[in-house]
């Protein structure tokens, strides 16, 4: 075990087979779901799939099983920061180093409209190199959600980084706030204790609220300077990042970091927004050049029917209970759904395809990008009737397939899937998963 926070534990953990080291964060899923925090976690998932930064821990992917929910993310194996500062101040060029990499961090985010809202300590890792690597950016903002409504209050534990106005508890906004916690960690950095600090936590806000605090002896003025900028109580006057980024003392040995040079990580299947196009491109796919010759079942074997892996993100997805559907499949409720699991191969899943669509002789079969279209040839009462189905491979021989109206007629669908598509199916269906 690497370390605890409030929600999840946090282990190390390494793929035997490439070697790769990765810290996964465990969630107990049923205390997601009891403290009402599913929908900002699916929310949180996609942000973290956002920033990608060489100051921000990177997330890789998310898996679940029964019980629990698990974050793979970068392992970053030098430690807390702050366990630097409690061996006392740092260096006045250690603490800038940091201090820019920390706000390069920030200002990434805030350019993708995600803020972080808790930055503290716990939050500030080294990594091998002595870099910063923020963590926890988007989830964050879960938390702190949370926090707002009184349930998790007790265990947020000390305000002392967090802005005025977010203690007031009047609206805020994030970003500005986040300036605020930078400026309370970066005079921890240099001063080597808190600015404001207080055993009753009254008096704390008090200071906090007014910006009250002092610099020791040592600071240098051109420190002093930008911390007051920072550490305004006014969020309307506070300075922005950009102007700290113009700032002298900031600037001082300053090496603008050339974009995240890291690589894709995410398969396609996994990125939020190639699900949203691939479920939002479904509806022009008619009109698609590509589609416009239907595959014969003759030359069904040249086409590489390559079954989508799933990620668990997908199987999170699935589980009743915790149904993340709706993050991709925005109009799941109006199709006419339905999902089996198999253990026959795609090949044969398509080859059944085109035999129903044969034997109906209403349709034309069409391929693309992993989905087999049914396409009646004629209009029906108002549009041509059009199914779709999408293999997705969970385990080694084990397959979901999935079967959406995506037009036509509702009747004439329902005559279709009870005569014909059901029954012959069947053959191939190792359970139904579901049925609406
Ligand atoms: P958190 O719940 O994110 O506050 O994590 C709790 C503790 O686990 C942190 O304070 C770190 O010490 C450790 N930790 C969290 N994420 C990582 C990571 N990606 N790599 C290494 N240690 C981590």
């Amino acid at each position: 075990m690497l370390g605890q926070g409030n929600f999840a534990k946090v282990y190390h953990a390494r793929n035997l087979k490439t070697g790769q080291n990765v810290a996964i964060k465990v969630f107990n899923k049923e205390m997601i779901m009891r403290v009402g925090m599913k929908e900002q976690m699916k929310r949180e998932i996609s942000v973290m799939r956002l920033v990608r930064h060489p100051n921000i821990v990177e997330f890789y992917d998310v898996m679940a099983s029964k019980n629990k929910i698990y974050f793979a993310m970068e392992h970053v194996k030098g430690g807390e920061l702050f366990n630097k500062v409690s061996r006392g101040k740092l260096r006045e060029d250690m603490a800038r180093k940091y201090f820019q990499q920390l706000i390069e961090a920030v200002n990434h985010c805030h350019k993708r409209g995600v803020y972080h809202r808790d930055l503290k300590p716990e939050n500030l890792l080294l990594d091998e190199n002595g870099d910063l690597k923020v963590s926890d950016f988007g989830l964050s903002a879960m938390l702190e959600s949370k926090k707002k409504d009184g349930l998790l209050h007790t265990t947020c534990g000390t305000p002392a980084y967090v802005a005025p106005e977010v203690i007031k508890q009047k609206g805020y906004d994030g970003a500005v706030a986040d300036i605020w916690s930078c400026g309370v960690i970066l005079y921890v950095l240099l001063a080597g204790y808190l600015p404001f600090n207080d055993k009753n936590l009254m008096e704390m806000y008090k200071k906090i609220a007014k910006a009250e605090f002092k610099f020791p002896q040592w600071f240098r003025s051109d420190a002093k300077r930008l911390i007051y900028r920072i550490l305004d109580p006014d969020p309307r006057t506070r300075i922005t990042i950009n102007n700290i980024m113009q700032d002298s003392w900031f600037k001082k040995g300053y090496k603008q970091i050339e974009g995240p040079k890291l690589p894709p990580i995410w398969p396609a299947r996994g990125d939020v927004s190639d699900v949203h196009d691939t479920f939002d491109d479904l509806s022009s796919l008619s009109s698609s050049n590509e589609l416009s010759s239907p595959m014969s079942i003759k030359n069904h074997e040249q086409y590489a029917m390559k079954p989508y892996c799933f990620n668990a993100f997908d199987i999170i997805s699935l589980t009743s209970g915790f149904d993340l559907s709706g993050l991709f499949e925005k109009d799941m409720n109006e199709r006419q759904h339905a999902r089996f699991a198999t253990k026959r191969p795609p090949s044969t899943v398509v080859s059944k395809l085109e035999e129903i669509a044969q034997l109906d002789g209403r349709f034309k079969v069409m391929k693309q990008n992993g989905i087999i279209r049914l396409e009646g040839n004629e209009k029906g009462i108002n549009e041509q009737l059009s199914i779709d189905t999408e293999i997705y491979e969970v385990a080694s021989s084990v397959y979901i397939v999935e079967v959406n109206k995506i037009a036509g007629d509702m009747l004439e669908y329902r005559n279709f899937w009870n005569q014909s598509l059901k029954p012959s199916l069947n053959e191939i269906v190792w359970v139904w998963q579901e049925y609406e």
